[in-house]
């Protein structure tokens, strides 16, 4: 059941937003404890059936497999990179992509519409050409050569919006065809990511920092419903302190630069429809939004290609971040921080 996080109407199925246009949030009641919940069985995200509003008979027959965490001290700190890019297309969008489609599958339907910068796009072209759906993706003109033709390999039927970010949404919006599922706004998809928070608790315990890239908030809306719930179940005892990182002038969580970033096109959004949430949760986590310009996220990209993570660019944010709370002491020393690896450099590395 899905419920408005501003007036508290439920409903059933799938649905994007509230009528009276406020976000939902798929309502979890967990009756037993998180390892008796656990299928045990999977190494994978099947292991959390237990835990995601989806009947495993719906379930995609492509599995996000669970993903490896690497630990590396920076400036003392110590950095717990979660290599979300490793997942089957690339992005940790293929968690939100898997809850969604059984979803969309038990409900019947096999038409639908969604904008992207590229990696929720390819990751839903690679599911809808296992599963047989019709997938219609709008996508910025500008976006990078490489997941053009990723997504042209996977049979997708592509429209090309000639503007922003923004504007391929509201493109999307207006599309006639099909049912439209934004990630931006799409319950299901928080509760594929949200698996992260699962994952990494499983691999290494608490944590001190999360640290994550910051657009339209689907992986970090995720990963605070991922540990909100573990608290809840009394796993942890408290939660993270919750960091956002948005790139220099798309900032929504923090002031709005005049300059603007062009490497960090993952997190390109200006208007994030959940911003009210996420702000909420830098105040219950007494977290904090970052800002990092294209000459950080230039030189955190090219220390984690050092380190062996080939990550693109929007990626990089979260140890540009990293090293600058560490630098002026906001992250004390020995503090365990995760670090989600969101993308593949793979895919821009086929042409930019
Ligand atoms: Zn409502």
């Amino acid at each position: 059941m899905l419920r408005c996080i501003k007036c508290g109407r439920a409903y059933p199925g799938f649905r994007l937003v509230c009528e009276c246009g406020g976000p939902l949030d798929a309502v979890s009641k967990f009756e037993k404890p998180f390892g008796d919940l656990l299928r045990k069985e999977y190494l994978d995200i099947r292991r959390y059936f237990g835990f995601l509003p989806i009947r495993e008979e719906h379930a995609p027959r492509l599995i996000p497999p669970v993903t490896p965490i690497v630990e590396r001290e920076v400036n003392g700190a110590r950095a717990l990179f979660k290599l979300e890019y490793l997942m089957p297309s690339g992005s940790f969008k293929d968690r939100g992509t898997y809850v969604t489609v059984a979803k969309l599958k038990e409900e019947g339907v096999w038409d639908v519409v969604l904008d992207s910068s590229g990696n929720a796009a390819i990751s839903l072209a690679m599911f809808a050409k296992s599963e047989g759906l019709k997938a219609h993706l709008f996508i910025p003109k500008s976006t990078g050569e490489g997941k053009k033709r990723l997504l042209e390999m996977l049979g997708a039927e592509v429209h090309e919006v000639e503007g922003s970010r923004m504007e391929t949404h509201e493109a999307a919006l207006e599309f006639g065809g099909g049912t439209y599922i934004s990630h931006w706004l799409n319950p299901y998809f928080l509760e594929g990511t949200k698996t992260v928070a699962y994952e990494a608790f499983e691999q290494i315990g608490d944590v001190d920092y999360v640290i994550s890239p910051v657009g339209s908030g689907s992986l970090f809306l995720g990963l605070w419903k991922g540990f909100s719930e573990l608290r809840k179940m009394g796993e942890i005892e408290k939660l993270p302190v919750f960091i956002a990182v948005q790139a220099k002038g798309f900032e929504s969580l923090c002031t709005r630069s005049r300059g603007r970033s062009r490497l960090a096109e993952g997190i390109a959004i200006s208007e994030p429809p959940r911003r009210e949430q996420m702000l909420k949760v830098l105040r219950e986590t007494n977290g904090a939004c970052v800002s990092v310009g294209d000459g950080e996220i230039g030189n955190a990209l090219h220390e984690l290609w050092d380190m062996g993570f080939l990550v693109e660019p929007t990626s990089a944010v979260v140890l540009a971040a990293l090293k600058k709370l560490t630098a002026s002491g906001e992250i004390e020393e020995k503090s365990r921080v995760l670090l989600p690896l969101t993308g593949s450099g793979l895919k821009t590395g086929l042409g930019h």
